[in-house]
């Protein structure tokens, strides 16, 4: 399942991408196609996804490594997706099936009503685990890696 932004925030996104010093013309991605690279940003490194960015712009979940724009989808509900999927299920009890379709309606605003089909559940159970999956390789792949201490700050530590 991949959630859709509107079409004027693609074309916003595409026309920051081709905008940025990092996007590549020639394969229309943020940095080297299919090869996330490392770059330093400041004080910290960042890490260019290597996306096809006319795709990735497309993506509710999807968000500039460098911050240059968002994704269109709660974080707070994310989280929730991941939880509720982090477990394997062989099979939902009532109150599961109930908290399952909140948060697939939360997460996609939609209003599935409830229901006992199993195959309905195994579907949207299938859905919210591959949303949940690509929402944290995009966090892990778009997330800064933490700041380097300074000089001053690894010296103190030495001493300590
Ligand atoms: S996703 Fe961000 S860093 Fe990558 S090309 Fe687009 S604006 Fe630049």
């Amino acid at each position: 399942m991949f959630l859709q932004v509107s079409s004027e925030i693609r074309t916003k996104r595409i026309a920051t991408c081709e905008a940025c010093v990092y996007y590549n013309k020639t394969t229309r991605s943020c940095g080297t196609l299919g090869f996330p690279q490392n770059v330093g940003v400041g004080r910290t490194t960042r890490k260019l996804c290597g996306c096809f960015i006319p795709l990735k712009a497309t993506l509710k979940i999807a968000k500039c490594p460098l911050g240059k724009w968002d994704a269109q989808i709660d974080a707070d509900i994310m989280r929730l997706v991941v939880e509720f999927t982090a477990t394997e299920r062989a099979e939902l009890n009532a109150t599961e099936i109930q908290i399952l379709f909140e948060t697939y309606n939360k997460a996609n605003g939609t209003n599935r009503k409830y229901t006992g089909c199993k195959s309905c559940v195994r579907e949207i159970y299938a859905e919210m685990k591959k949303l949940a999956e690509d929402w944290q390789r995009e966090q892990e792949l778009t997330t800064p890696d933490p700041e380097p201490p300074t000089e001053k700050k690894r010296r103190r530590r030495a001493e300590n």
